[in-house]
């Protein structure tokens, strides 16, 4: 018997984790209960896909290290399979770890370079400050990495009647990703299990473009955008060109929260591509000679433009990105023969120190410089765009520009929702009005949209007997099963509770 099961929470935006074991062929009656969804038969084994940590509205529920210990049967758990290093993906890797979990952590070669990093990051923030112990966890977390090839078969175990192999896939999410194809053998029987992942859109800059499966009898598919399309490449490019002018033209600072990994690495592919483009034209075209009130430079152009990573972590992410060329996509390796940098260009400065960060903050409130900031926490729910947001909300000649998705439940949802309103936003029990401008350029998450998960579905040969939803609020899941459903009705589609 192969089966599914999924831990945690699978409503909201929450930390994705499943299980798939494999269990010997039983006699009836074995389970005397009969409905424990934890029984294991005797000799059962299995691997577990990701293990994350909650965002967003779950989080706000009261997540604490005791709700975020392990709390289900590990014993029988051979290897942990990551698909790739969101927090929302590897973050509850240290409680598993506390937990007794002995196996190793499979994944592909870049993200075996940046889990211990991203990782570290986390148990800062939530674990523990005390810096030997922290050492020890990462220690124990290389230990244990297992990075294997794409395209690569990787035998996990091969136990009584049962063997598990698994393959990882360009997922084209963030660098590193993969969705995880499983080959299940029980006694006679075999079957293949895919597990998605957090799957990118097609023509998300740098990587690859996600290639369906050539077999899948079930497949467990993510939707976070399961009910929406993303603009396309070139509009949104061109949105983010006019965001970008319009923001400038007053001389404020544009803050771009961001997730340290993918989009941040998108966004100044994409802007570097429009230096490139308009270089020496004029981005405040609308500010006048002499009429200019904010003090800054009027003949201000793309070439002048100045971007601010304040982000150890996002600038680190974005060093690894760049040392890993080899996974680019086409286009991006084009640039580099051509002689460009797409991730290290001229105009783009680092900001390490905290000091430095708080410096950073009041000069660009009281300047009005024209810059972009592009600083974490991607939902404004914590990190140095915190700070920036309580120095720069309350002046309309700065903008927010949001390039991902906005969990319910966090300051950046809150933003979007009310910013365009006049209304206000609570950062650290206070309350700070919003007079910035709001934007939202939906296309740089690196997450698939409708089409594109729909796209990946059909793509496989032979429909799977059963699909699973998960990881995505309640209304994308529901939009995607409808879809799924009409164009695939011999499937049987799930939203596993
Ligand atoms: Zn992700």
């Amino acid at each position: 018997m192969v089966s599914i099961s999924h831990h945690g929470a699978t409503s909201g935006v929450t930390g994705s984790c499943h299980e798939l074991t494999l269990a010997p062929s039983m006699k009836k009656g074995s389970d005397p209960a009969g409905s424990d969804p934890n029984f294991k038969p005797r000799g059962s084994a299995g691997i577990l896909i990701d293990c994350g940590l909650f965002q967003g509205q779950d989080e706000g529920r009261g997540a604490s290290a005791s709700n975020l210990s392990i709390d289900f049967p590990i014993e029988h758990i051979r290897a942990l399979v990551v698909t790739h290093v969101h927090i929302d993906h590897v973050g509850r890797i240290p409680y598993l770890l506390a937990a007794g979990f002995e196996g190793p952590i499979i994944c592909s070669e870049p993200s075996a370079i940046m889990l211990p990093e991203i990782l570290e990051d986390a148990l800062k923030i939530g674990f523990t400050r005390d810096r030997r112990l922290i050492e020890r966890v990462l220690g124990l977390i290389r230990s244990r990495l297992v990075p294997v090839p794409y395209g690569q078969w990787h035998s996990v175990f091969v136990e009584n009647d049962c063997s598990l192999s698994v393959r990882l896939q360009r997922a084209g999410h963030i660098l590193g990703s993969a969705y995880v194809e499983c080959d299940a053998r029980v006694g006679n029987s075999e079957e293949r299990i895919v597990f998605s992942g957090d799957l990118g859109a097609p023509h998300a800059p740098l990587l690859p473009a996600p290639q369906s499966p050539g077999r899948a009898d079930r497949l467990v598919i993510e939707s976070t955008y399961g009910d929406k399309d993303h603009e396309d490449r070139e509009t949104r490019r061109y949105r983010l060109k006019s965001v970008l002018e319009h923001a400038l033209e007053d001389g404020g600072t544009v803050l771009v929260p961001a997730f340290s990994i993918g989009r941040t690495q998108e966004l100044l592919y994409e802007i570097e591509s429009l230096i490139h483009e308009f270089g020496g034209d004029a981005l405040a075209s609308g500010m006048k000679m002499g009429s200019d009130p904010t003090g800054s430079d009027p003949s201000f152009t793309w070439e002048s433009l100045e971007i601010i990573v304040d982000s150890p972590l996002a600038a680190e992410f974005t060093r690894i990105y760049r040392d890993l060329k080899p996974y680019w996509d086409a286009e991006a390796t084009e640039l580099v023969i051509q002689g460009r940098h797409p991730l290290s260009f001229e105009q783009l400065t680092v900001i390490n120190s905290h000091e430095d960060h708080l410096n950073a903050v009041d000069y660009l409130a009281r300047s009005h410089r024209p810059c972009v900031v592009l600083a974490g926490s991607g939902m404004c729910a914590g990190g140095r765009v915190v700070n920036y947001l309580k120095a720069m909300l309350g002046d309309k000649r700065n903008d927010v520009l949001f390039v991902g998705y906005q969990a319910a439940g966090t300051p950046g949802r809150d933003i979007l929702n009310y910013g365009p309103r006049g209304g206000w936003v609570e950062l650290d029990g206070d309350r700070y009005d919003i007079r910035a401008r709001i934007h939202l350029v939906g296309g740089y998450s690196a997450h698939a949209g409708q089409s594109d998960l729909l796209r990946f579905v059909e793509g496989i040969p032979g429909a799977p007997t059963e699909i699973r939803v998960v990881h995505g609020d309640e209304d994308a899941k529901a939009a995607f099963q409808v879809r799924l459903q009409r164009v695939l009705p011999g499937s049987q589609v799930l939203i596993p509770a």
